[in-house]
C-alpha cells in the first residue's frame, strides 16, 4: 500500500477504514507495523515532529525527540552537541510568467536565496538551455534580466545525474549573479513530472552578491521553454513576476545528536554511523532523510543480538546537513581525539540496497569477502568503484583517514521526491525498509566483531 505506484494512500486506507470502523479507530492504523524500530522513528520523526529546517525552532524539537527516543531505545552517552550556523528562513514563494502570456508557475526559493522585495520583482527572461550556455554568456548581458537555466535530470540506478544536474543548482544562481542578473529561476533538479519544485541549497561564494534564486517544477520549466520556442524569436519578450522573500540568516542554533552501544573491547577503534536529523521544509523528510536515521539505528539495536559485538558502534544524527554539512564538520572537530576505525551513512532514502561498494586497505580484502558473502542473499552486488561515505560522516573519514563501507539504495525514484512536497511518509516501503536494515545488520555484525586492524586503502 505504502508503494510508490500503488494508488491508494495510506492516509486514504486509514480515512476509509475509520468511515466503516467509526468505533473502532485504532484498526484504521493496522498495516503498521508494530514494534518495528525502523519504522517507528520514520513514522515518529515525521508525524510527532514533522519538517525539520536546519536552524529553526522544529530542528531543535527534533533533536530533543532524537535524544528522547534513543535513551528509551537504550543507547549509552545520548547527548545533544549544539553548534551555530548560517541558516535560511522560508518565506512566501510565488512566480507568474507576466508576457506573452500570463501563467502561474509552481517555485520554490533555493537556501540561502536573496529575498526579492516583499511587493516581488518583474523583469525580461534570458533562456539558457544548460549551465554550460549560462557560463559562456558575456559579462554584464544579463545586466537587469532574470536568467532561466533549463536542463533535464533525468533518473538512474546510482543517483549520479544529481553531480552535474544539482550543479545547475548549486552554481547557476552565482554565475548568473556574476553575469548581472537580478534574479535566477532554474528547471528543478528532479526526475518526475508533477507541479513540485524541488528546493536545495544554493552556494554564493565570498564576494559574490546573493540574488533571488527559484527553481520552478518540471512541468513549468517545460512551458517556460515552449512559451520561447513558441514565441521567440521575434515576438514580445518573456517576462517574468517573481516574489521570495526567503532569507538567510546568521547565528541560528544547530546541533548533532549522538548515540552509543558500547562494544566489550573498549580499546578497538569504534565504528560510527551517520544519517542527518534535518530536512528540507516542504514536506516532511521521510526519505530524506529519517529514514537513514532509522535504518542505521535499527540495524546498530539489531547487531547487539546475541550479546554485544567487540566495538563500540555510535550513531550520529547530524544537524544541518542539507545547508552544507555543518554537522559532519562539526563532529570531526568535537571528535577528534576518539579513535574510529569505519565510517558509514545512509542518506538516500529507502528503497532496497543493491550494491556495496569498499574503501579498504589491500589487507582487508577477506573482511570484505565475508561482508559480501552475507549480503549476497539479500540480492546485493559488490559494485566496483570506492566508497565515500556521505556528508555526516566524510569530515571524519578524511580526518581520521577510516574505512568506508558504502550500501547503496536504488536511486531511480529518489529524485521524483527528493527536496519537494512529496517527501512524506507514504512513500516508504516497509518491506524495503526492512532490506535496508538486514544489509546494516550484517554488516554491522560482521565489522564490529572483527578484532584486526580495519584500515583504509
Ligand atoms: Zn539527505
Amino acid at each position: 500500500m505504502r508503494n510508490k505506484f500503488a494508488a491508494p494512500t495510506r492516509a486514504a486506507a486509514s480515512a476509509a477504514a475509520l468511515l466503516s470502523l467509526v468505533l473502532v479507530p485504532q484498526l484504521a492504523m493496522a498495516d503498521e507495523p508494530k514494534g518495528d524500530v525502523a519504522w517507528d522513528i520514520v513514522a515518529g520523526l515525521t508525524t510527532e515532529v514533522g519538517e525539520r529546517l536546519a536552524g529553526s525552532e522544529a530542528e531543535a524539537r527534533a533533536r530533543s525527540w532524537a535524544e528522547a527516543r534513543l535513551k528509551a531505545l537504550g543507547f549509552a552517552n545520548v547527548r545533544v552537541e549544539g553548534f551555530p550556523i548560517r541558516g535560511f528562513v522560508r518565506g512566501i514563494d510565488e512566480a507568474h510568467l507576466v508576457a506573452p502570456v500570463p501563467q502561474h508557475l509552481a517555485i520554490t526559493a533555493l537556501g540561502y536565496s536573496a529575498p526579492t522585495p516583499a511587493k516581488g520583482i518583474e523583469g525580461e527572461v534570458m533562456y539558457f538551455p544548460s549551465l554550460d550556455a549560462l557560463k559562456a554568456a558575456p559579462a554584464g548581458s544579463l545586466s537587469g534580466k532574470i536568467a532561466f537555466v533549463d536542463h533535464a535530470m533525468r533518473a538512474n540506478q546510482d543517483g549520479s545525474g544529481y553531480g552535474p544536474y544539482g550543479n545547475v543548482r548549486r552554481q547557476g544562481p552565482a554565475i548568473a549573479s556574476k553575469l548581472g542578473a537580478m534574479a535566477v529561476v532554474i528547471r528543478s533538479a528532479g526526475t518526475d513530472s508533477h507541479r513540485n519544485p524541488h528546493t536545495g541549497a544554493t552556494n554564493f561564494t565570498d564576494g559574490i552578491k546573493p540574488i533571488p534564486a527559484g527553481a520552478v517544477s518540471n512541468p513549468d520549466a517545460d512551458l517556460i521553454a515552449r512559451t520561447f520556442a513558441h514565441m521567440q524569436p521575434g515576438g514580445k519578450p518573456v517576462r517574468l513576476a517573481l516574489t521570495l522573500t526567503s532569507h538567510a540568516q546568521d547565528k541560528m542554533p544547530s546541533g548533532n545528536v549522538i548515540a552509543d552501544l558500547p562494544g566489550r573491547d573498549p580499546s578497538l577503534p569504534m565504528i560510527v554511523i551517520g544519517c542527518h536529523l534535518d530536512s528540507w521544509d516542504l514536506g516532511t523528510g521521510a526519505i530524506d532523510n529519517a529514514a537513514g536515521c532509522a535504518i542505521i539505528t535499527a540495524a546498530a539495536l539489531k547487531a547487539q543480538e546475541g550479546g554485544a559485538p567487540l566495538r563500540t558502534i555510535r550513531v550520529l544524527w547530524a544537524g544541518s546537513e542539507e545547508l552544507g554539512g555543518y554537522g559532519g564538520d562539526a563532529y570531526a572537530k568535537a571528535h577528534a581525539g576518539d579513535k574510529h576505525a569505519l565510517g558509514m551513512e545512509s542518506d538516500f532514502g529507502a528503497d532496497r540496497v543493491w550494491r556495496v561498494q569498499y574503501a579498504f586497505a589491500d589487507a582487508n580484502k577477506p573482511l570484505a569477502d565475508k561482508i559480501t558473502a552475507a549480503l549476497n542473499p539479500l540480492g546485493i552486488v559488490t559494485s566496483a568503484g570506492k566508497a565515500d561515505g556521505g556528508t555526516d560522516v566524510e569530515p571524519i573519514i578524511a580526518a581520521q583517514k577510516l574505512a568506508v563501507i558504502g550500501l547503496g539504495q536504488d536511486g531511480t525514484h529518489y529524485f521524483d521526491l527528493h527536496h519537494t512536497p512529496d517527501d512524506t511518509l507514504d512513500k516508504i516501503d516497509p518491506a524495503m525498509l526492512d532490506q535496508n536494515v538486514a544489509a546494516w545488520t550484517a554488516v554491522l555484525k560482521i565489522v564490529a566483531n572483527e578484532a584486526g586492524v580495519i584500515a583504509a586503502p
